[in-house]
Formats: C-alpha cells, structure tokens, sequence
C-alpha cells in the first residue's frame, strides 16, 4: 500500500460507508496496519491509500491496533486541548491542533462486530484526526489560517527544491 501525500486531490474526497463488512476487511485491516508500520505512524485512514472507504487503522503505544469501520463519533468533551500533530500523507509537518480532550466513538471492527469506545488523550486525538480523513478533512485545516499559509509555503518550498 503507497501512502499518498497532500496536493493528491484523492486525500480530499469523502469517503463511502463499508455496505458489507466480509472477511476480506481482516486481511484489508492487516494490510493497512503494515502501512501504518512502515510509515511509524500511530493512525491510517483509507483515503490515505486511495481507499475510499469509511476505515482507519490506530495504534498508539501500550495497546493493539484497532480498526474502526463506519465510525460516528458520538460524544465529544465540553474539555479542549492543545496538542501536537503529525500526518504521514503530510511528511516533516507538525504543529499543534486544538480538539476535544475525549470523545466517544461507535464503530465496526475487521471482524463486522459493533463496539462503542471512550477514549481520552492520544487515543481520542488519533481517533478525531483519522475519523476527518474519512471527510476529506486534514489536520492543517483545523489551524489559523496565517500558520497554514505559513506552512503550504514551506511545504511548496520543499517540493520546488526536490524537482530542481
Ligand atoms: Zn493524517
């Protein structure tokens, strides 16, 4: 799987709903989380493959990775907090995005079994930044637009000095 990168108008289409979750989502799900390996991320999202489909993988430190299939976030904290991000279809950015502290999801895993999850922290902020793929939406959006233009200009750069 070939992780594809910002300026690919594929990252910006909204992703369709899993009509039936077969057997063929555990070895999708696998696959996804070699991708997320490969790239050290700790979250995946479909779009990020060229998968048009409501599915992301996360697997942060301390615990497996999980795979949500047509996730609803369902509940969000009145609590906001400051926290870095990073994406891997936007290589070498980071900066801090505010978001709800902890949220709850309901979701389908590889398997088509439903769950509902709490989650706070790291968890809930790579839960909310794959769930905004499905969405077509990356983390550089959720920033002020003076800090984003700041950074399209230095990603712009960059590509400019690897085609000379
Ligand atoms: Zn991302």
């Amino acid at each position: 799987m070939q992780i594809i990168t910002l300026g690919n108008e594929l990252l910006r289409q909204k992703a369709h709903p899993v009509k039936n979750i077969g057997p063929e989502y555990i070895t999708l799900a696998e696959e996804l989380v070699k991708a997320l390996h490969a790239g050290n991320g700790i979250g995946l999202a479909g779009p990020q493959v060229g998968l048009h489909e409501r599915i992301f993988v996360v697997h942060v430190q301390g615990d497996n990775p999980r795979i949500f299939i047509n996730p609803s976030i369902i509940e969000t904290s009145q609590e906001i907090v400051k926290f870095e991000e990073g994406c891997l279809s936007i290589p070498g950015i980071y900066t801090d995005v505010i978001r709800p502290n902890a949220i709850k999801i309901q979701a389908w895993n590889e398997q088509g079994r439903p769950f509902t999850m709490e989650a706070s922290g790291i968890m809930a902020r790579v839960i909310l930044h794959e769930y905004d793929h499905l969405d077509g939406i990356l983390f550089i959006d959720r920033i002020p637009e003076q800090k984003r233009n700041r950074i399209l200009a230095k990603i712009e750069k960059s590509m400019a000095k690897q085609r000379a």
